[in-house]
């Protein structure tokens, strides 16, 4: 017998509004992402092993950043 384990992340998108990107300096939609990573046996995500963390998309470079608290407030 021999397991199959690992971490798996998954993005999920929760929110997104208008803003100036940090980076590229446009105004442009910026993307709300909240990461969560999970162990997983057999492929199947059992439990999450760290804290999910956010982040912003800048929708017109792609870059992203941490986002703030009060951004996830408003989201
Ligand atoms: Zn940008």
């Amino acid at each position: 017998m021999f397991l199959i384990f690992g971490f798996r992340s998954k993005d999920k998108i929760v929110g997104s509004r208008i803003g100036r990107c940090e980076v590229c300096g446009a105004t442009a939609a910026q993307t709300l992402v909240k990461r969560s990573t999970k162990f997983s046996l057999f492929f199947i995500p059992l439990f999450p092993v760290r804290p999910a963390r956010h982040f912003v998309v800048c929708t017109n470079c792609g870059r992203s950043r941490g986002a703030m608290r009060e951004e996830l407030v408003a989201a």
